[in-house]
């Protein structure tokens, strides 16, 4: 007789990660994943196929990715040694859970970022869930601290899905209560210069920062994301990333992208611009918006049916993401170039 295959309960009752069918509908605007509506520039792009082309491909790239390390450390003056570099920052999320959390407890602030429910259960973390309240969806501060104290908390500033970032007073009394505090800041450069936290790791030994390329630098495709904490721990979640994890490829597109990051400013200029454009001509239609420092915007739609309208809005080649599992009645719905924006509004005004 076989025996029962051991699939771990927490891992088995995960739902799998699974786009729906849906009917092809020709996409006009794809502003369901968060990502960049441009892609790298055209020079970027020639000059890393050039350097790829000047590479070994049959060796491993450099262990420890240290050059990267120093690319990264350079772009946002911080030193090589509190970089741990990633295949997109959900791998050093990941990480840093396992180190800090493993088979420990999680807490976080709800609705947030759908993956730390997964990272938690690969990790054996118990989730803890403090529901954020009110039409901006902030933290309750008081409850928050009060299971920060006796877990580890992971934090999404800017929060995906909701868009608001917590203050700083808070994030420090956070830090004052709770032995490793996680901060993901994977939009922070949409965000305002006082709301970028990574400061903090000069002075406070247990805070750990997440980045990533993928958002304003629009290399989601490359997959380049990174920690940032005080040298002694990230040496140690650097234990818990597997060499080689980030391939030459993703290595040759992020020392281009932190060469020249003008064009990554400008674009995230665009964006930030565009997102209050977009916010205002929603609540002037009467539509919920949740103030955002992100490159998207949490939306209540008018009559309150998320699902019918993210298939109406389908249906007219537009893509947003129905976010009633998060919060009833709500959308996010990704900031795209001006053209993009127009036709969502124009095709939201349609259908609510
Ligand atoms: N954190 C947050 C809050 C995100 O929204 C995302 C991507 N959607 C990530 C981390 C992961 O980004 P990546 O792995 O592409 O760096």
């Amino acid at each position: 007789m076989t025996k029962a295959i051991p699939i771990r309960p927490e891992i088995r009752s995960l739902r799998a990660y699974r786009l729906e069918d849906e009917e092809p509908f020709p996409v006009r605007a794809k502003l369901d994943f968060n990502e960049s509506p441009d892609d790298v520039p055209e020079e970027i792009r020639a000059e890393v196929l050039e350097r790829l082309k000047a590479r070994r491909w049959g060796h491993y790239p450099a262990f420890g990715a240290p050059r990267l390390k120093r690319a990264i450390g350079a772009a946002i003056g911080r030193s090589p040694d509190e970089i741990v570099v990633g295949n997109g920052s959900g791998e050093t999320i990941l990480a840093a859970v396992s180190v800090f959390a493993g088979g420990g407890t999680l807490v976080l602030a709800s609705p947030t970022f759908s993956l730390y429910g997964q990272i938690a259960a690969i990790a054996s973390a118990r989730v803890v869930s403090v529901p954020r309240t009110g039409p901006a969806f902030a933290v309750d501060e008081a409850r928050f601290l009060a299971e920060a104290s006796s877990g580890i908390p992971l934090l999404c500033l800017p929060n995906n899905p909701t868009g608001g970032v917590e203050t700083r007073a808070f994030v420090e009394k956070v830090l004052d209560v709770a032995p490793v505090v996680l901060l993901d800041q994977a939009y922070v450069e949409f965000a305002a210069p006082e709301d970028d936290f990574k400061a903090l790791v000069s002075f406070r030994p247990n805070v750990v920062i997440f980045r990533t390329l993928s958002k304003a630098y629009a290399a989601a495709g490359f997959r380049i994301g990174y920690a940032v904490a005080p040298p002694d721990l990230a040496r140690e979640i650097d234990k818990a990333v597997l060499p080689f994890n980030v391939d030459l490829a993703a290595e040759e597109l992020a020392l281009a992208l932190l060469a020249r990051p003008e064009g990554a400013k400008e674009r995230v200029a665009r964006v930030v611009k565009e997102r209050e454009r977009v916010a205002v001509a929603l609540r002037a239609a009467g539509h919920a918006v949740a103030p955002s420092s992100a490159n998207f915007l949490f939306v209540g739609p008018r009559g309150g049916n998320a699902a019918r309208v993210r298939r109406a809005l389908l249906e007219r080649g537009v893509l947003v993401r129905d976010m009633t599992d998060a919060a009833a009645g709500r959308l996010r719905v990704t900031i795209g170039t001006p053209a993009e924006n127009d036709l969502f509004l124009s095709a939201l005004q349609e259908v609510s």
